[in-house]
């Protein structure tokens, strides 16, 4: 059972009304609002010996769980606004625990402007977090994974790879004011966050756009010590992948070291070849690359 050919025969069921312009697909489902917004809805799920241990410390786990939620709210070009939390607890968890990993969700929450209001405790054989977020973006702010066109260029906003190895994925800062700063000031045509490696999730914005893409092998920035297969593969890096149009690319081109994008770096381009992606290596050649990422089961 693969989860993303799980997701697609689960959309059978989704029942969309006029309030939900985009249901399942994207990195939060957006519905209806006011003439002006859009309200932006996510959820995400941390399981005990799926997604960390027990050794963690649970003020790590409880940002990671509220970061992760607050990365597909960004991805859309919204900002983060409320959340409910569920918890699955085991009998041989002490209160101390639970209670560290609220200080993490808490630190995370208020860094980033959001509410915690509610949610469910439950029993279960291992510990579970659940964080389901709201979000607002303007109308005209909102960006899809559709969105790509032939000729566009292929951004990230900062380094890949290693993330997991690193402990970085318990740590790291949800691109809200990137995403905030390129919608305000450049629109861009498709945007996700790379939660499950660059490959895969490029994938996702090939299929959603009917494109393909061509990176180049030099320019995905890798974090030091991690060479670009892992970059294109490791997942959790929580960066944002986007497109820009040429004449976009070239004003973001001329930002300024001080600017919120200065992390962002351009590594390939999309192309008409719907669903193929190329990898472009030094010598110039062209390597057909697996759209493939990590994949949860
Ligand atoms: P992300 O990594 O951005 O959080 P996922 O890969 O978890 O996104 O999910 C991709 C899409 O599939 C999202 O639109 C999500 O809402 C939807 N999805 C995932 N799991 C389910 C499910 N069990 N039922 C319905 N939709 C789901
Ligand atoms: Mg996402």
């Amino acid at each position: 059972m693969n989860e993303f050919g799980l997701i697609e025969r689960l959309k059978v069921f989704q029942n969309l009304s006029p309030e939900v312009p985009v249901g399942i697909g994207d990195d939060a489902a957006v519905l209806r609002l006011d003439a002006r917004r859009y309200q932006l809805l996510t959820t995400d799920m941390l399981v005990e010996d799926v997604h960390f241990t027990r050794d963690v410390l649970p003020r790590q786990v409880g940002y990671k769980a509220m970061a992760c939620s607050i990365s597909d709210i960004a991805a859309m070009g919204g900002l983060p606004q409320t959340a409910v939390i569920s918890i699955g607890v085991p009998g041989n968890i002490r209160q101390g625990y639970i209670l560290q990993i609220y200080k993490g969700l808490h630190t995370c929450a208020r860094a980033f402007g959001v509410s915690l209001v509610g949610g469910d405790t439950v029993r279960a054989p291992k510990f579970v977090i659940n964080v389901a977020l709201l979000g607002q973006v303007e109308k005209k702010y909102l960006v899809l994974r559709s969105g790509a066109r032939p000729g566009d260029s292929i951004f990230v906003t900062g380094p890949l790879g290693g993330s997991l190895r690193s402990g970085r994925h318990l740590r790291f800062i949800p691109r809200v004011k990137e995403a905030r700063f390129l919608v305000a000031h450049f629109k861009p045509g498709a945007m996700m966050d790379i939660s499950d490696g660059l490959a895969g999730d490029l994938g996702h914005i090939l299929r959603a756009s009917r494109v393909g893409a061509c990176l180049q092998e030099q320019a995905v920035p890798c974090y030091p010590g991690v060479n670009t297969r892992q970059a294109l593969t490791d997942g959790e890096d929580f960066e944002l992948l986007f497109t820009l149009t040429p004449a976009q690319s070239a004003r973001l081109a001329a930002r300024g070291p001080l600017s919120p994008l200065a992390a962002c770096r351009c590594i390939g381009t999309i192309t008409a070849d719907c669903g193929r992606l190329l990898l472009q290596g030094a010598d110039g050649r062209c390597r057909r690359l697996a759209a493939r990422g990590f994949v949860h089961f």
